[in-house]
C-alpha cells in the first residue's frame, strides 16, 4: 500500500499480521445444499467448516482448532492427534469465506467441527466477542450452540459470562462405564460432576441444555440405557438430541435412523424430550474430522 508512509508500513508489518485462509476443496450435496469446505490455513495446516440449510436459514459449523486431543473413540478429529488451537481470527474467517464463497448469508453458528472449544476458551469467546459485536458479524449469540466433550471447571467459566448462547454437552453415555469407554475424558470428569456442573449452569444462565447422543449398536442403545439415561436427567429441563453414529473408517462402531428412533421412542415412553438429528450432506458424506485426514495422509 504505497499511499501509506514506509514508516507506518513498517510499523503495521511489526505489530499487525493479516491472516488468511483459502478453500483447498469445497464438497456440495445435490440432495440439500450442504457445503463441505476443507481450508487451508497460513501455515499448512487444514480445518473443515460446513454449510448447512434449514428453513430458517443458514447455519455455519466451525473448528476451534487443528486436530483434538480429547481422544473421543468414535471421533475421525483426534485420530491424527492435536496440532494447534486456533486464533479467534482463524474461527471469525471461516465465516466470510464461507459466506464469499457460497454467496449466502450465515445466520447462526454452531462450534460443532474439528476440536474441543472449551479447551481453546480464551480464544472462543473472544471470537464469540467479536461475533455478535456490532461492529463485528453482528450475530446475537441466541443464534450460537456450542458443544463440549465435558471439561467441567469451563462449562463453570462459560456459566459465569452467562453469554446467551445454547450449551451442547456431548454425553453419550448414561453410566461412567461406558462413558469411559468410549470418552476419556469421563476418567478426569466422571458424570456426577459432568451433570452438577450442567445443573448449576442452568441455575445460573436460565438456559437450557441440549445433551448430544451418538448411538453405537450394542454400546449405548438398549431399553436400560435409555432408562438410565432418564434417570440421570430426571427433572432436568433439558433437550436430548440422538445422533446416528457417523461411521469413520478407523473404527467399527455402525448405527442407523431406525436404531435412533426406537431410542428415542424408548425416552419418550420414559417422559424425556429428544429428538433425532436430521442427517445432512449424506451424499457428500465425511463425518467431522475425516476431511481433513484423508487430505493430509
Ligand atoms: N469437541 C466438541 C465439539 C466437536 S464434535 C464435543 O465433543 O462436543 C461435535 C459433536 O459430534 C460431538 O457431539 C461429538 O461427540 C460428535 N461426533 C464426533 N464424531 C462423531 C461420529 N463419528 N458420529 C456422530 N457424532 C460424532
Amino acid at each position: 500500500m504505497t499511499n501509506l508512509s514506509a514508516q507506518l508500513r513498517d510499523k503495521l508489518g511489526r505489530n499487525f499480521c493479516i491472516k488468511s485462509l483459502f478453500v483447498c476443496k469445497r464438497l456440495e450435496s445435490a440432495a440439500d445444499n450442504t457445503v463441505k469446505y476443507l481450508y487451508g490455513l497460513d501455515d499448512g495446516n487444514h480445518i473443515e467448516s460446513v454449510l448447512m440449510e434449514y428453513s430458517y436459514g443458514n447455519t455455519l459449523c466451525v473448528s476451534t482448532q487443528v486436530g483434538c486431543r480429547m481422544g473421543c473413540r468414535f471421533c475421525a478429529s483426534t485420530i491424527a492427534g492435536f496440532r494447534r488451537s486456533l486464533l479467534p481470527s482463524e474461527i471469525l474467517l471461516q465465516l466470510y469465506e464461507a459466506e464469499r464463497n457460497s454467496g449466502r448469508k450465515v445466520s447462526g453458528v454452531v462450534l460443532m467441527g474439528i476440536g474441543e472449544p472449551l479447551d481453546n476458551f480464551d480464544n472462543v469467546v473472544d471470537f464469540l466477542k467479536i461475533l455478535s459485536c456490532p461492529e463485528g458479524a453482528n450475530m446475537s449469540l441466541r443464534h450460537v450452540s456450542l458443544s463440549t466433550c465435558g471439561i467441567v471447571p469451563m462449562i463453570y467459566r462459560l456459566g459465569e459470562l452467562d453469554l446467551g448462547l445454547t450449551l451442547s454437552v456431548s454425553l453419550h453415555a448414561s453410566d461412567n462405564e461406558s462413558r469411559s469407554a468410549i470418552m476419556p475424558i469421563n476418567e478426569k470428569y466422571p458424570i456426577e460432576q459432568l451433570m452438577k456442573a450442567c445443573r448449576d449452569y442452568f441455575s445460573v444462565t436460565g438456559r437450557r441444555i441440549s445433551f448430544e447422543y451418538a448411538l453405537i449398536d450394542g454400546h449405548n442403545d438398549s431399553r436400560g440405557d435409555a432408562k438410565k439415561l432418564a434417570q440421570l436427567l430426571d427433572g432436568f429441563n433439558c433437550h436430548v438430541n440422538i445422533i446416528p453414529i457417523n461411521k469413520i473408517k478407523e473404527r467399527n462402531y455402525t448405527s442407523d435412523r431406525k436404531a435412533a428412533n426406537r431410542f428415542r421412542q424408548y425416552l419418550e415412553d420414559l417422559g424425556v424430550n429428544a429428538t433425532v438429528r436430521r442427517t445432512l450432506g449424506a451424499d457428500i458424506d465425511a463425518a467431522c474430522g475425516q476431511l481433513r485426514r484423508e487430505y493430509e495422509i
